[in-house]
């Protein structure tokens, strides 16, 4: 057995986390102890990628414990179907390192280095866990059963905001479990539901990385578990009005002008019957851009963009000089963040 631990809170040090630590075991003893009564089942495992190169394998897998022989052998995929039990010989005696019977193989002393080699007598497994108390960054819980090509066979979390949150994993070890739920296939399925934006999601025995047209609604799903969406209705954001297109000029603090166009958005927030807020916002575009970085590649320019307006000077007849010298507020800002240096006249 082999431990060690990893402790992931001296990379990012954040006052509200007290523990972020990772803990791994490996090569744990696996028990299987009805294989080690009865002997390993073997059956054919492999894939037929659906992907351009149409490849496909085919080697030997315990139906049982998922241990597979070493080497696990190279069946032919036209001879052999993935779940058929292997009723073929085993070469128990051959080397296990792949270099060396690819040398075997070149030199024509190839009897039987494709079939599988022996069960290996003491199968091993590894667990791993992330502990973290303090802030996390979930709320929900959820599992794992990883397919026939996972590193990480078995997998479960709980997170719980800001108390912490609990990763478990393991290798090896439940590939019973995975064999008999998840068997074929190249796709994890999870049983997961989580709690954010106000609402509940959930998947049910869903694949992890795919969803389907043809999956039952059931299977993936949200709804909104705030009761102010069901008493007050759903909230929105509404433009209620706006002013023209304004042509106006910034002026940065370094003596620079820039043409732009500015406009002002009176935007209405809240629940359909619910209490109601309205707020300002600025809408502005520099078609020439102003400089913010001093990088030689996009985004070097600041374009335009959506910036809060104060109320009391909305519908002054001074909003537009107030939309400048925001505008050339935020830009300064930017070039603050970014360091930026003007060109130096030349
Ligand atoms: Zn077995």
């Amino acid at each position: 057995m082999h431990t060690f631990t990893v402790d992931y809170s001296t990379d990012r040090p954040d006052p509200r986390v007290l523990v972020n630590r990772s803990y791994f075991a490996s090569s744990l003893p696996r028990l299987i102890p009805l294989c080690r009564i009865r002997g390993h089942k073997p059956v054919v495992d492999g894939y037929d990628s659906s992907y351009g190169n149409r490849e496909r394998a085919r080697w030997v897998a315990c139906r049982r414990c998922g241990v597979r022989p070493e080497p696990q052998g190279h069946l032919d995929p036209d001879a052999w179907n993935i779940g058929q039990p292997y009723t073929g010989p085993f070469h128990p005696g051959q080397p296990t390192s792949e270099t060396v019977r690819k040398e075997l193989a070149a030199r024509g002393l190839d009897e039987g280095i494709r079939q599988p080699g022996a069960w290996p007598p003491s199968p091993t497994g590894s667990l791993g866990a992330q502990l973290i108390i303090g802030r996390s960054p979930t709320y929900g819980a959820g599992f794992k059963v990883g397919n026939a090509g996972s590193e990480h066979v078995l997998a479960a979390h709980i997170g719980l905001g800001p108390i912490g949150a609990l990763f478990l994993h393991t290798e090896q070890f439940g590939t019973v479990l995975q064999r008999r739920l998840n068997p074929t296939g190249y796709e994890s399925r999870v049983v997961d539901v989580a709690f954010h934006h106000g609402s509940i999601w959930w998947s049910l025995w869903a694949r992890r990385n795919e969803h389907r047209s043809s999956d039952p609604r059931w299977m993936n799903g949200s709804a909104n578990i705030h009761p102010a969406h069901y008493l007050l209705g759903p909230r929105t954001n509404t433009v209620l009005d706006q002013t023209e297109k304004t042509a106006a000029t910034v002026h940065m603090p370094d003596g620079t002008a820039y043409d732009v166009t500015v406009r002002l958005e009176k935007w209405q927030h809240g629940r359909r019957r619910g209490r109601k807020t309205t707020s300002w916002g600025l809408d502005w575009d520099c078609p020439a851009g102003i400089p913010v970085r001093n990088h030689s590649w996009k985004g070097d320019e600041a374009l335009g963009g959506h910036l809060p307006f104060p109320d009391e000077a909305a519908g002054t007849p001074q909003w537009a000089e107030v939309a400048c010298a925001l505008i050339a507020e935020s830009c300064a800002r930017d070039r603050a963040h970014y360091n930026y240096r003007a060109p130096s006249a030349a």
